[in-house]
């Protein structure tokens, strides 16, 4: 094992390479094959908490990587009219209140519900009552008994400025980036890739293949011919069409996803604009009906023209097959309503940095790697699921949302919510028990009971034990900076580029 190639310069391509750059060390000899005429997706904005882990393996510092790509902070997600138009939830990330004694705070939050004494759920999650707020400060580690202590917040990005910064990085620990359009792809008698030529006949070999290329999965598809597992049965949206518009004020930490007729719209607010897209089923309505439904909901004034994209939901049979992987879209595509695709990426290449073959590749790791991927998407797609299915919403979309069957493991997973209020989070899935707990509450899926448990408090006691809890948040809340002048000082980008 002495090269390997990395097809494709999109978000997935540079992460792979900044990361294998960063961890590797000149271990290998890496280079990357891109075609500035094919381009990149790039619309991918809003990321999840664990990118922070990503960004710290490789060293970046936050303030300067904020300001390159102009990022805001993200404390959690605000679903509008997603049960039906008026209604509205925030998942916001980390802690909800704490726990006491042998329970989670939303068991007595449960309880005080039933007997009409309790406050909306949201007021017991610092991130919620901040994002609502339009307030950002980071955490302070010496304040572990506040809940100032425990705001957790992600990154609302330009993808193309971010793949532009990791190329820098990557190219300085030494990954050797080629341009060119790969028109042919060799395989050796075994099957196992061999080289790609490009557009003017330079062959580039490698021992092993990141398959980066997109949504065309040029390596794992196109050549090892590797099938894919469609999930628009439950994820029926197929289309998605993003436009950015002048950035309005105030710069609120949060993303937006607001349902729409046949399918939702994002809104994602970044220093120097606002980022907007829809998610739509082309069943359902077509593109100009979308296109005109997006451009009448801007709060801004449109900055281009629309960009359109064609997926199917779903995953490659095999992540890692032969001597390729696939990473990023050539993987496969959940779509953006929890903002868990480059999260996707960061997670499989780092997995791969721990599975790396010694030597010649053994299938035991490979089937350990497609296991725990296998295992990662569809409990992500699971969550995402859950969001459509639980509407009371007019028209033939939700419609065929509601009825539709669950995948098993969401259906066990909401049928044991529903009889005590009970979530148990399963080896590695991405989301946490409290991400489950806002979701199905926030979607009205309401358990019959709570855990008897509960019973050991008195209803007074309990009253009291929320109350104090909203009342500390609230305090907090009303100290913290505005999200606006938090960004100003911290990390304040130019705002044309
Ligand atoms: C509508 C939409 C919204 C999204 N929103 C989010 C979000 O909010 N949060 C999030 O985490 N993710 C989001 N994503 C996903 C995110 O954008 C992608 O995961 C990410 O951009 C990775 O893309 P990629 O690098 O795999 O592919 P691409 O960006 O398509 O890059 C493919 C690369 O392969 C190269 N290539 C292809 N063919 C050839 C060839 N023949 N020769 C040479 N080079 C070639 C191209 O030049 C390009 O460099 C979204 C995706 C979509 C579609």
């Amino acid at each position: 094992m002495k090269k390997i190639l990395i097809v494709g310069g999109g978000t997935a391509g540079w992460m792979t390479a900044a990361l294998f750059g960063k961890l590797f060390q000149g271990l290998y000899d890496i280079e990357l094959v891109e075609s500035e005429a094919i381009g990149t997706v790039g619309v991918g904005e809003a990321t999840i908490p664990a990118i922070k882990k990503y960004n710290d393996l490789i060293k970046l510092d936050e303030a300067e990587f904020m300001r390159r790509t102009q990022a805001t902070f993200k404390l959690g997600i605000e679903f509008i009219d997603w049960i039906r138009p008026g209604h509205r939830y925030i998942h916001g990330f980390g802690v909800i209140g704490q726990d006491w004694e042998w329970l989670r705070c939303h068991q007595y939050w449960l309880r005080a519900n039933e007997r009409g004494q309790a406050r909306p759920f949201a007021d017991y999650s610092i991130n919620t009552a901040a994002g609502l707020a339009n307030k950002f400060m980071h955490a302070r580690a010496d304040m572990l008994e506040s809940p100032i202590g425990h705001i957790a917040y992600a990154f609302q990005f330009d993808a193309t400025l971010y793949a532009k910064y990791l190329r820098s990085l990557a190219e300085h620990h030494g990954i050797r980036r080629t341009e060119g359009r790969i028109v042919d792809v060799a395989t050796t008698r075994d099957g196992d890739i061999a080289s790609v030529t490009l557009e003017g006949g330079q062959v580039v070999e490698a021992d092993f293949f990141i398959d980066c290329s997109g949504f065309r999965g040029l390596l794992i598809e196109q050549t090892l011919k590797t099938g894919y597992d469609d999930w628009s049965r439950w994820l029926p949206c197929d289309r998605a069409m993003a436009v950015p518009c002048k950035r309005t004020e105030p710069l609120i930490p949060l993303t937006r996803a607001t349902a729409r007729d046949a399918g939702w719209q994002w809104r994602i607010p970044l220093q120097h604009r606002t980022g907007n897209g829809l998610v739509y089923s082309s069943r359902h309505i077509d593109d100009d009906g979308a296109e005109a439904l997006l451009l009448a909901n801007l709060d801004g004034e449109q900055l281009a023209n629309p960009n359109k994209l064609r997926f199917t939901s779903g995953k490659r049979r095999k992540m890692w097959n032969r001597n390729c992987v696939a990473l990023g879209l050539a993987a496969g595509f959940l779509e953006p309503l929890e903002s868990t695709s480059i999260h996707l990426v960061q997670s499989a290449a780092v997995r791969l940095v721990r599975m790396f073959p010694n030597g010649a590749t053994d299938q035991a790791t490979i089937d350990e790697f497609n296991r725990q991927e296998d295992f990662e998407w569809e409990r992500t797609r699971d969550f995402i699921v859950l969001h459509y299915w639980a509407n009371e919403r007019d028209g033939e979309f939700w419609k065929y949302c509601r009825t539709m069957e669950l995948p098993a493991t969401l259906q066990r997973k909401i049928d044991v919510w529903r009889s005590n209020g009970r979530i148990f989070r399963e080896d590695e899935e991405l989301f946490a028990e409290e991400s489950w707990i806002q979701v199905l509450i926030g979607q009205g899926i309401m358990p019959r009971s709570h855990d008897p448990l509960v019973a050991i408090k008195s209803d007074e006691q309990i009253s009291q034990f929320l109350g104090n809890i909203a009342t500390t948040i609230g305090r907090c809340v009303d100290v913290m900076p505005t999200h606006d002048d938090y960004v100003r000082n911290y990390c304040p980008a130019d705002l044309i580029q």
